[in-house]
């Protein structure tokens, strides 16, 4: 396992933006569990509002609540500046008429709201669990928890990575100190679902790297990576005078059948930032062969 050094580049300079600062990161091997790097230790133990994170589980539980909405459609119009971005979307200009997983790798606030009004808030939490996330347990204002604009859901980083890896994998992850002292994630059983919406959400999670929300210069190439972003703002009891905004990234290499997956948390800074510092992380590891170049010895989904 590898812990950040001095000697990487970092802070090096993309031709696109700077890389932001990590405040945490972890990369992990899908078919062992075992831990490849990590960065940041004390944050990945902090449970944090998870923001648009949450979007992938909601959608599920849509479908699961009313297997039609896979197929709705939402034109997302401008939002006016003088409208909370909790009341229309996050996007100002608005993204124009979305599906699903185009909603979803765009992480259109709109689409999502009229989406979570559809489903059945108690379908949502049955979800959540399945996946190993803790539902709110207040619950007065679930719709902005559904879409990913509430501080309520919360989950450490360790515990997303689970869920996401069970959410592409399709088998139960969850992180267990080895005896070692080590963290090491350990599959289970396989977790059930609806096949329509898993591959739903696969290209959702394609599309964010591609064109969407997470796209940046390091997740192109070759193989391409997949995955979420969020953007969260929230107050830290130890930081009172910190202002602005988390970025959150969960990612995978490669996007299909993926080799690696990553979580990346930063205290200042978006998702699109978070994605950026994830996708250089999978270029450097690559570089420096701790993972396949080619994404050939990847983790095949049951
Ligand atoms: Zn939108």
């Amino acid at each position: 396992m590898l812990t950040v050094s001095a000697g990487l580049c970092f802070t090096c300079f993309s031709g696109e933006k700077v890389i932001p600062e990590v405040t945490g990161r972890l990369v992990v091997a899908t078919g062992s569990g075992e831990v490849l790097y990590l960065e940041g230790e004390e944050w990945l133990k902090k449970s944090l509002p998870i923001g648009s994170l949450v979007k992938p589980f909601t959608a599920l539980a849509a479908i699961e609540t009313d297997p039609s909405l896979a197929c709705l459609v939402v034109n997302c119009q401008s939002t006016s500046p003088s409208v909370p971005v909790g009341e229309g979307c996050w996007y100002r200009p608005g993204h124009g008429s979305l599906g699903l997983s185009q909603a979803l790798a765009l992480s259109c606030d709109r689409y999502f709201h009229l989406l979570a009004s559809r489903t059945s808030p108690s379908i949502w939490k049955k979800v959540l669990t399945r996946y190993g996330l803790s539902p709110p347990e207040e619950t007065s204002e679930i719709i902005s928890e559904m879409v990913g604009t509430g501080e309520k859901l919360q989950a450490t980083p360790l515990e997303i990575l689970g869920a996401y890896l069970t959410l592409v994998t399709g088998l139960f992850y969850r992180c267990q100190s080895a005896p070692s002292g080590h963290w090491k994630f350990l599959a289970g059983g396989p977790v059930p679902g609806n096949e329509q919406a898993r591959h739903l959400v696969d290209q959702g999670l394609a599309g964010c790297l591609s064109w969407g929300t997470g796209s940046n210069l390091f997740a192109l190439g070759d193989v391409r990576p997949a995955g979420k972003t969020g953007t969260v703002s929230f107050s830290l009891t130890n930081r009172p005078g910190l202002a602005g905004t988390h970025g959150w990234f969960v990612g995978f290499w490669p996007g299909e059948n993926p080799e690696v997956a990553l979580v990346v948390f930063l205290l200042e800074g978006r998702g699109s930032d978070a994605a950026r510092a994830g996708c250089n992380l999978f270029q450097q590891l690559r570089a420096r062969g701790i993972i396949s170049k080619t994404g050939q010895s990847s983790g095949k989904r049951q």
